[in-house]
Formats: C-alpha cells, sequence, structure tokens
C-alpha cells in the first residue's frame, strides 16, 4: 500500500499530491533519435483455429532474454544460427519507456514488483520485459571476485575462471561491448558515502557501469529514454536482431519439449495483443534442436520442473545477496532519485571473517514508492512524517555475500514459490553491516539515522551536549548490533538471485555441468541432450558483487558450448 501511495503519479496533469508535499521533481532525459533496432516479431494470431498452437522453427530457442538471453542470443545469432528470443514480458523501446514507478514496476517487472518469498519477509526485485534485468538495472558492472572464481574453481570444478584465461578474454571483451567506465559525478547520496569513509579511513572508490556519457536525470528505474544504458535492447539484443534472431515478446514458456531425452523445443502461451486488461492467451510451439534457458534463477528452475526434468537439486540452493537498509537525514537535500545510480561504494567489508560474510556498502536510487515500502511502517502519521524528508534521505545499502539459503519450488496450482532462510552467519553478516552503514553515515555528518526493520531503529544526534550524543549513539549501535533478523522484522531486500540450477562437477548436486548442459539425474552422469541454462542460476555460490558481468561471461562460454555442439 504505501509503495502504490507514493509510486502512482496521480489521475491528472497536478499529479500526486504526495509528491508535491515531499519535493518530489524526477528528470526525464529526451527520447533518443537513435532507436534500438529491434522489431518484435508478430505472432501471425489470424492464422488457423485460434485452439491450435502457432509454430516456429529455429535452429536455437532462448527461454527469456535478459542478461544472459541477450548474450547467448547475440553469440548463436553472429555465427549464423537460426535464432528465436522468447520472453515473457512485453517489447518496451525508448520512446515508450514508462515515465513513473507504477507505470515501469507494471510493465518491467517481475510480477509487476510485487515480488517476495513465501512468508513475506524478504522483498525482491528483478526485472521483465524484452532486455529482462539489464533494461531497469542500476548498471553497476563489476566482475566475480578473483576469490570467488578460485572457489568455483576448487569446490565446483569450473576451471579457466582465473585470470589470464578465457575469463578475463571475455570480461574484456564484455566491457568493450558494453562500454564500461567509472562513473564521472557523485551525487550527494554518493557524496554521504565518499564523506563518510574518507573520514573514517576506509576504503572507498567509485563504481564502474554501462552507461557512458550521461549522469544526470536519474530515471534508469524506469528504463533509459536517451538510451544511454547499455541494456538489452541497445546491445546484445540488439546484435542478435540485426544478424536475423526473431525477438518475440509476451510469450510464457511453460515447459520444454523432450523426446526421448533431448530437448526438441518449447511450449508456451502467447499473450493475443490488444486483449489487456483481459488477457487472450494462445499456445505457441518452437521446434528447436538445442534450447538454451535464460529466464532467471527464480523461473529456470520452475521450468525445468514443470518440464519434468528428474534431477533433485533443481530449485535447491537458491542464494541472494540479502541487503539491510540505512537512511541517513542530511541537512542539506540529497534527491536520492537524481544522478548515477551508484556511483561510490565501500569495499572496507568486503572480507569476510569469522562469524560473517563480506559485503560491500553501495548507495541506493530510490524514487518515492521504494522508499516508501523500505521505510518502516509505525503508523500512518509517522510515516507520512518520514516520507516528508524524502528530499533530505541518503539511502545506504550492503550487498552482503549470502547469508542463508533457499529454493524455487512449483506449486501444485503451477505457481513458483520462493522460500529463504538466514542462517546465523547470514544475521551476524546483517547486524555488522547495519551497524557499519551507521556509522558512515553518522561520520558523514547525518542528523538522523533510521535502520529499516519494524519498528524502525532510530538514532537522532543530540548536537548541544557532544557527550549525551556519544551516548545516545551508543546505545544505538547497541540496538542495531542485536538487530531482531526474524522474518518480518529487520527488513531485508535483494535484486540479486541466483544458484538455483548451479553448474559443476559433481551430477548430484550440481544440475548443470560445468559447461551449462543439464543434467537429468544427480546418481550418474546423464544429460538431456540439447538442453542448457544461461543465466544467474548457473552460480555455483553467491558472488557478493553486482552480478550481471558474470551471468553475461557464465553466458558466453555456454554460448561456445551450444555452438560446438551444434
Ligand atoms: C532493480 C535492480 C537493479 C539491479 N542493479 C544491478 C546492477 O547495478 N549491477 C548488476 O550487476 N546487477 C544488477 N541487478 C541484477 C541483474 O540485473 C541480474 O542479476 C541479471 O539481469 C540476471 O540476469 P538473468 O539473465 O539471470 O535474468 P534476467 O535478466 O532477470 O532475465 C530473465 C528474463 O526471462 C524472462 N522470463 C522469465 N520466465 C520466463 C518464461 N517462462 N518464458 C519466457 N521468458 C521468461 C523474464 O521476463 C526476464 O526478462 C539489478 C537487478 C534489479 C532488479
Ligand atoms: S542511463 Fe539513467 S541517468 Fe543516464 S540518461 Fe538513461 S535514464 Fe538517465
Amino acid at each position: 500500500m504505501t509503495f502504490l501511495a507514493y509510486a502512482d503519479p496521480g489521475a491528472d496533469a497536478s499529479g500526486n499530491p504526495r509528491h508535491a508535499v515531499i519535493g518530489y521533481e524526477p528528470e526525464f532525459p529526451p527520447v533518443t533519435v537513435d532507436r534500438t533496432p529491434i522489431v518484435p516479431l508478430a505472432l501471425p494470431f489470424d492464422i488457423g483455429p485460434s485452439d491450435e498452437p502457432m509454430t516456429l522453427e529455429a535452429d536455437v530457442v532462448v527461454v527469456g532474454s535478459g542478461a544472459g538471453g541477450g548474450v547467448v542470443a547475440a553469440t548463436l545469432a553472429e555465427a549464423g544460427r537460426s535464432v528465436v528470443v522468447l520472453e515473457a514480458g512485453p517489447f518496451v523501446d525508448e520512446a515508450t519507456m514508462p515515465r513513473d514507478e507504477l507505470d515501469a514496476f507494471a510493465r518491467l517487472y517481475l510480477n509487476y514488483g510485487l515480488l517476495a518469498t513465501w512468508d513475506a519477509s524478504l522483498t525482491m526485485l528483478a526485472g521483465s520485459g524484452v532486455g529482462g534485468g539489464t533494461l531497469i538495472n542500476w548498471m553497476t558492472s563489476i566482475e566475480a571476485p578473483a576469490a570467488v572464481r578460485e572457489e568455483w574453481r576448487r569446490d565446483h570444478g569450473l576451471a579457466d575462471l582465473d585470470d589470464g584465461h578465457s575469463w578475463s578474454f571475455d570480461i574484456a571483451a564484455l566491457e568493450d561491448e558494453l562500454s564500461v567506465t567509472p562513473v564521472r559525478r557523485f551525487p550527494p547520496k554518493d557524496q554521504v558515502i565518499l564523506t563518510g569513509a574518507e573520514r573514517l579511513g576506509w576504503e572507498v572508490g567509485s563504481v564502474r557501469r554501462d552507461s557512458p556519457g550521461c549522469d544526470d536525470c536519474g530515471s534508469c528505474p524506469f528504463g533509459c529514454r536517451r538510451g544511454t544504458k547499455q541494456s538489452g535492447i541497445r546491445v546484445h539484443l540488439a546484435r542478435a536482431a540485426a544478424a536475423g534472431a526473431r525477438v518475440v515478446p509476451q510469450v510464457r514458456v511453460t515447459k520444454v519439449l523432450i523426446e526421448r531425452g533431448r530437448a526438441v523445443g518449447v511450449q508456451g502461451r502467447a499473450l493475443v495483443p490488444g486483449t489487456d486488461p483481459v488477457p487472450r492467451v494462445r499456445d505457441v510451439i518452437v521446434r528447436a534442436r538445442q534450447v538454451v534457458l535464460a529466464a532467471g534463477a527464480l523461473r529456470t528452475p520452475a521450468l525445468l520442473q514443470a518440464s519434468r526434468v528428474g534431477h533433485g537439486a533443481i530449485g535447491t540452493y537458491l542464494r541472494v545477496h540479502p541487503v539491510p537498509v540505512v537512511a541517513a537525514r542530511m541537512t542539506m537535500p540529497v534527491d536520492m532519485w537524481h544522478g548515477p545510480m551508484q556511483a561510490a561504494r565501500s569495499e572496507q567489508f568486503a572480507d569476510g571473517e569469522a562469524g560473517r560474510n563480506g559485503y560491500v556498502i553501495e548507495s541506493a536510487p530510490g524514487h518515492p514508492g521504494l522508499l516508501a515500502l523500505a521505510l518502516p511502517w509505525e503508523g500512518i502519521d509517522e510515516h507520512a512524517h518520514a516520507m516528508r524528508d524524502a528530499r533530505y534521505l541518503a539511502p545506504l545499502i550492503a550487498v552482503t555475500k549470502d547469508g542463508g539459503a533457499g529454493r524455487v519450488s512449483l506449486t501444485r496450482a503451477g505457481r513458483v514459490r520462493i522460500d529463504y532462510q538466514l542462517d546465523t552467519t547470514g544475521v551476524a553478516t546483517l547486524r555488522h553491516a547495519a551497524t557499519r552503514m551507521a556509522r558512515l553515515a553518522r561520520a558523514a555528518g547525518a542528523g538522523e539515522i533510521v535502520v529499516a526493520a519494524t519498528p524502525g531503529i532510530r538514532f537522532t544526534a543530540i548536537r548541544s551536549s557532544a557527550e549525551s550524543d556519544a551516548a545516545a549513539y551508543g546505545r544505538f549501535e547497541d540496538r542495531v548490533a542485536r538487530m531482531d533478523f526474524r522474518p518480518n522484522r529487520g527488513s531485508v531486500f535483494s535484486a540479486h538471485q541466483m544458484g538455483t540450477v548451479r553448474m559443476g562437477a559433481r551430477p548430484r548436486d550440481h544440475p548443470c555441468d560445468p559447461n551449462g548442459r543439464v543434467r537429468s539425474r544427480g546418481r550418474r552422469e546423464r544429460l538431456v541432450a540439447g538442453l542448457y541454462v544461461a543465466d544467474a542460476s548457473l552460480f555455483p555460490t553467491a558472488i557478493g558483487v553486482n552480478p550481471m558481468l558474470t551471468v553475461m561471461a557464465l553466458a558466453r562460454r555456454v554460448a561456445r558450448t551450444v555452438l560446438a555442439e551444434s
């Protein structure tokens, strides 16, 4: 409800009155004249009886068009394969990008942005549309750390992921394709990180991202009208389309067709155009010798389960980066919705230690709906009061490296169920991260600090007495260090999901082999011929940093396997 109250742009030109109260004035870049070259394939809905499936043929069908799907589609189409990309979400080009949060969540986010674990304790975000997460993400572009890749080599049998091998080559190629460069300007929310870290003597640096030549408007979570964000519709899917790939939006694949142990295509439901808000669908079948699943870590395992691929570990090993949130109230306006999404980050605590995992401190670019969702709920007046300060709030988040275990499963009704439980180390990590973010905020000069929880944990600086101020802060930090992270107490978010069909050398607990080929069962090596996974599901473990670049690097690896086996 709080999200809707603040995300709604308002029914008429006067807009949402709450936006005027909090001083929210978003900026929008002009629409680029150099629009995406993608022209989605129009399915022949008017041909044949409506209860018969429409059928397409291709060498390869790619399911899902996000970070992984886009890279695979580009590689295979440019190598001369006939490729069909099926995407459950809509196609939205620069001219039709949303201009407000409500529309953005309705069109470009999985489950309309209302995504959470079964017990509602972990709020999740994921993209859905042609481009998937790349369309709406915050563009921070970092490869998996060397220590994680070493762990993947040692414990999961993934070779060639160290520097100097195909990994470095893939990352260099991706950074070039995505024009990854350091951010040029630090907006006030990131100045808080820079100032606080410098005063505390902590490590701090600038963020590298795939959006060269802009650092102003901050509308990136709605998709980029100017076209500077190097999302799938600008880079990989655009290249795939230029090489002849057919991109078909609004087709939800329901199962992989498997005959005599070999994938032969997929079946799905296509939305009949113009039938919103009472949608009508028609079945589609794509026949292909190779099937690449790239529907993201929350949907690829469900598709394999629906297709009765019998490997018992499919859907288990869900890993996320649990994120606690601290809001720092500054004396000058911060306007967190303007400027680069994430410009500064501190890796001071990136290495874990006994009893806690590593984490990275970053800023979060909230617009009012997301901010309203993140702020503690303690009653209407209290929430409205907190929102009135929105312009002055600097949101800090910690991307923590894992902290528990989860699973994705299909319910009897065919719905996707997500479960995740924090473990002791995960809770210790969240507490550690929340206290350090509070210290950072205080060092940067915050007058008030709120740790997101139900109820929120607050500190207000006492300017009149340094002694009382220090004592009050000490009590506050003690409370944060003991924070309750049982379900629906301490607020936890995550936009990074991975690991549900993890790759590795052991047939029993890696549903994919080290090249992304799907195993049909765990007891001994047996593959479903022609079936591959190429998305965040493949990660053997959580990586502790923003995952897009790593998803893409693994997708390049899988694409090479697909080519070699075609
Ligand atoms: C708000 C937000 C901010 C983020 N910021 C960053 C960042 O700054 N840096 C970073 O590295 N990462 C970031 N991420 C994470 C990153 O975007 C994801 O990790 C990445 O996109 C995952 O890639 P993927 O290929 O696994 O899946 P996705 O990119 O999620 O793509 C999966 C696609 O499959 C489609 N799909 C699902 N089911 C079906 C089906 N049955 N049939 C057909 N299609 C289907 C979905 O609609 C979706 O479009 C962010 C994510 C979010 C949500
Ligand atoms: S990438 Fe973001 S800040 Fe840059 S023009 Fe696009 S929407 Fe605006």
